[in-house]
């Protein structure tokens, strides 16, 4: 099996409102794919994340996950077990007052031996670079840091996918380019599927897929480069494009060839450098 969650034309309406939050939505989320989702406020960025792991049932279509139907209650533990999910505000998923016991929470749900738990929680900590804080207070911690440990939480269940729902919102760029920088990894080296909703476009650039969602309906997918060269279409979803692709976009406007759209600080450095070294030349 290749997609491990798929969205078949759901829909779902919250009870007390007459508008779809997720209205047609029809996905397909390929094992090991880093995938951004980009949307302005209440577009169903959210609504679409709690749909992924049973928190929310849709009224029409099916949501499968590992091929479990969300709706199929016998199944739940193992969706829940398949996508993990970290929120935006960490203060809300602490649970213990000491970071490896926060951590060990969710595998202790689970049932996990206790020496495995021991293992998981120390791998855990590591893999977000907070194993040096294992005895400290969750509390005292940074937001950043509160983050990472929320993030080992649910990498110490063992999850093929992980949705983070603007778990960078509420942090300073420091604590939001370490969040970053530990997703990547946990896609790159662990190999787990990560969906990645942010409402800030520059982070969006290390995906290798963005879908953009706006009133309820994706209305964008591809790669960086296809949907941020887009720059109208964004701007009609009330979204900015990165600044660097913005800036390249306008040099190249001024009469400069540029071969692509440019994604990442670095590239632009690079092609301003070599637009300078063509003037001098
Ligand atoms: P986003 O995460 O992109 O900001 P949401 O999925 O939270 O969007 O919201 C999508 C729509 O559903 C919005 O119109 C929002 O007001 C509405 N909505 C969200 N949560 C609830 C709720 N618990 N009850 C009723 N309406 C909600
Ligand atoms: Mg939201």
């Amino acid at each position: 099996m290749d997609s491990i969650i798929k969205f078949e034309n759901v829909n779902f309406r919250y009870e007390d409102s007459k508008d779809l939050a997720v209205n047609n939505v029809s996905l397909e989320i390929k094992r090991g794919d880093f995938v951004a989702v980009l949307g302005h406020n209440g577009s169903g960025k959210s609504t679409l994340a709690k749909l992924t792991n049973s928190i929310l049932l849709p009224q029409d279509g099916q949501i499968l996950v590992n091929g479990m139907d969300t709706a199929d209650e016998s199944r739940i533990y193992d969706i829940r077990q398949t996508v993990g999910m970290v929120f935006q505000n960490p203060d809300n998923q602490i649970v213990a007052t000491v970071v490896e016991e926060d951590v060990a929470f969710g595998p202790e749900n689970l049932g996990v031996d206790p020496r495995e738990i021991r293992e998981r929680v120390d791998a855990a900590l590591k893999a977000v670079e907070m194993y040096e804080y294992r005895q400290h207070e969750p509390h005292k911690l940074s937001g950043g840091q509160k983050q990472r440990v929320a993030i080992a939480g649910v990498i110490a269940m063992q999850p093929e996918c992980i949705v983070l729902d603007e778990a960078t919102a509420m942090l300073d760029p420091r604590g939001r380019k370490d969040i970053l920088k530990t997703i990547r990894m946990l896609n790159e080296q662990l190999g787990i599927t990560v969906v990645f909703i942010t409402h800030f476009m520059d982070e969006a650039v290390c995906a290798n897929r963005v879908i953009v969602m706006d009133n309820a309906e994706i209305i964008m997918d591809g790669t960086p480069q296809e949907v941020f060269s887009k720059t109208g279409d964004l701007r009609v979803a009330g979204l900015d494009v990165p600044q660097v692709t913005e800036l390249s976009q306008w040099i190249e406007k001024e009469g400069f060839g540029i071969s692509k759209n440019i994604l990442s600080t670095d590239e632009c450095v690079d092609m301003i450098l070599s637009i300078l070294e063509v003037q001098k030349g």
